[in-house]
């Protein structure tokens, strides 16, 4: 990470965005623990749940935010002063309100024009204010809504004294130069720091939110594996670690923490986690290609994009199809093959691969290139016996 790269801020929705996820439903102890982990991890903000939603999640919510944690602790509060209330009880001292930014959005919750919808805003931060919350304003759908609504309704967050205000990407349907555009523009618009919160619809809610923070937003809303509404959110683990990785930006996260995290939530969430999934999938370290394997034994270097050690993890050679003499001699090195076994061996286990659709398992590996080694040593042994 550079010492100038410009330090972001990382709020984690996983225990509300997170839990909106189809057949998603975290037990008071997991989302204790979630919110701990968070936070030891460097989490800037969490974002607790719902107040609004009842008794059980207002008595989870007041646990966490008795926790003693050293981030922030917020509740989603829709625009009613039924909702700022309730996060009252669950005593909380930062608030997201949202409301609708889009026409439609506007029209289908609150029966409201743009002007009218401001209003509302103002009315329900300055409710919060008066008691004492810290208020981020949360624009529902801001990549649908035009940009002089969106001005509109980040003037009456403003005047009316909330601290930041979120650019919600609430259907995924952005892509990253829109979304580039779309921050430098509401950040023309209004002082308030701008956090973007993006969906994955297209694939793109990473890059979405990198392309936010180079368009001005300082805040991230993330959650751990993406997990979130229809296909999730932009992960925390994916935007922590493109942060220090390209060097652009500094976060306090541990990326150290990133694999106990993501076990844990996947846990809590019924989840599996995808072999391949970005940053923490079991298969992101393990390589089988002959070409790369023999460059890596050589040089980690050469193919590395992530040190493995940096998340507690090694690389790992696959025998399979696409294997080569190089992973065969890495995990032989011990059994003294002759080259020619070496190269029986290699054709046996790809073809053995190929059958199987599979790789092959290490041991299996080896116990057939001993079997050619002892063919060979045997035949050797016949031909000095009967030359
Ligand atoms: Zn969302």
């Amino acid at each position: 990470m550079q010492d100038s790269a410009p330090r972001i801020f990382v709020n984690d929705t996983t225990l509300r965005d997170g839990e909106q996820a189809p057949g998603v439903a975290f037990s008071f102890n997991e989302k204790l623990a979630i919110a701990r982990a968070l936070d030891a991890a460097g989490i800037d903000e969490i974002e607790a749940g719902t107040p609004a939603m009842g008794p059980d999640e207002i008595h989870t919510i007041a646990a966490i935010a008795n926790a003693n944690l050293s981030c922030a602790v917020m509740a989603w509060c829709r625009a009613l002063e039924a909702d700022v209330d309730a996060a009252i009880v669950a005593g909380v001292r930062r608030v997201n309100i949202s409301v609708p930014a889009s026409r439609i959005q506007m029209q289908v919750k609150l029966n409201a024009n743009p002007a009218e919808t401001a209003e509302s805003l103002r009315r329900i931060v300055a409710y919060a204010r008066d008691r004492d919350l810290e208020v981020a304003v949360g624009c529902e759908d801001s990549s649908r809504a035009t940009p002089a609504d969106l001005a509109l309704l980040a003037h009456s967050a403003q005047d009316s004294g909330a601290f930041r205000i979120r650019y919600a990407d609430t259907l995924g349907v952005l892509e990253p130069f829109g979304a580039y555009e779309a921050i430098r523009r509401l950040s023309e618009a209004t002082d308030l720091a701008i956090e973007f919160h993006g969906h994955d619809d297209l694939g793109l809610a990473t890059a979405n939110t990198l392309a936010a923070l180079r368009g001005g937003a300082r805040h991230a809303s993330v959650t751990v594996l993406g997990l979130g509404e229809r296909a999730g959110n932009a992960p925390l683990e994916e935007i922590a670690v493109a942060a220090a990785q390209t060097g652009q930006y500094a976060t306090h996260i541990n990326i150290s923490d990133l694999n106990d995290l993501a076990v844990l939530v996947a846990d809590a969430a019924g989840r599996a986690i995808g072999e391949t999934k970005a940053i923490v999938g079991r298969d992101i370290f393990s390589h089988e290609s002959g070409v790369h394997v023999s460059g890596l034994l050589k040089d980690a270097r050469a193919y590395q994009a992530l040190d493995p050690a940096a998340f507690g993890r090694r690389h790992a050679i696959v025998i399979g199809k696409h294997s080569g003499l190089a992973a065969i001699r890495a995990i032989c090195g011990d059994l003294g093959l002759d080259p020619e076994a070496e190269t029986m061996a290699l054709a046996e286990i790809r073809a053995l691969a190929q059958r199987n659709k599979r790789a092959v398992p290490v041991d299996h590996a080896r116990r057939i290139a001993s079997a050619f080694q002892e063919i060979l040593s045997a035949r050797r042994a016949d031909s000095r016996v009967w030359p």
